[in-house]
């Protein structure tokens, strides 16, 4: 009988208005991606495990949406079921066993890459990054005009919290499929280091 793939849980934090939502509905349109349902009246039993997370999110301020991707990967299925919060504390509270951390800013917003970093950091200080996925994002690299967050800052972010950067652009589909392989092949690396 066929096993239900893996599933993960994916949390993407970041300040408003970095493109947290916008990379998750990116996600949903990847080359790599078999099935989606973000349908609260989804009711296939694979479906079920999220149907429950999403109807206990609802109602909150924020994350009420949880939106799940399957990805099929070197020939493996995996469920993602991607959050998106602003709180770094409430998310920690929430989903602190979640196996995959996206911290998201914008290169043409200097705050939200503070609050990056005050993320990362206390990401980092709860061990995750041994074994869990963590990736810092620098998005709307489109803005390359505006930019205010050069990559190399980005970068050295990324080394001091011993996590993985990309820069995208979700707005014009960059690298946005490079980093849900990232995402997903992380998480798989991570999980057989235990
Ligand atoms: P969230 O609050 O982090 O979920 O941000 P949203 O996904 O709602 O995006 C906030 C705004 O930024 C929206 O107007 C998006 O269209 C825009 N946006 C998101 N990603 C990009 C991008 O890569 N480039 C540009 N230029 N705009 C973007």
């Amino acid at each position: 009988t066929p096993t239900a793939p893996p599933q993960h849980r994916v949390v993407m934090i970041g300040a408003p208005g970095v493109g947290k939502s916008t990379l998750i509905t990116q996600f949903m349109t990847s080359e790599y991606m078999c099935a989606y349902d973000d349908s609260p009246a989804a009711s296939s039993s694979l479906r079920s495990g999220w149907m429950q997370c999403s109807s206990r999110s609802h109602g909150n301020d924020e994350g009420g949406a949880e939106r799940s991707v399957s990805v099929v990967l070197e020939g493996e299925e995996a469920e993602l079921v991607f959050i998106h919060l602003q709180d770094i504390t409430q998310a920690i509270a929430r989903e602190g066993h979640a196996d995959g951390w996206v911290v998201v800013y914008s290169i043409s917003d200097r705050e939200s890459f503070k609050s990056a970093s005050t993320a990362l950091g206390k990401v980092w200080s709860l061990g995750h990054v041994t074994h869990r996925a963590v990736i810092l994002v620098g998005n709307k690299t489109d803005l390359e005009r505006t930019r205010v967050v050069n990559t190399a800052e980005g970068r050295t972010l990324a080394t001091t919290y011993e996590c993985k950067f990309i820069e995208v652009s979700a707005g014009f589909d960059h690298n946005v499929d490079e980093l849900l392989v990232g995402i997903l092949t992380q998480i798989r690396l991570k999980q057989h280091a235990q």
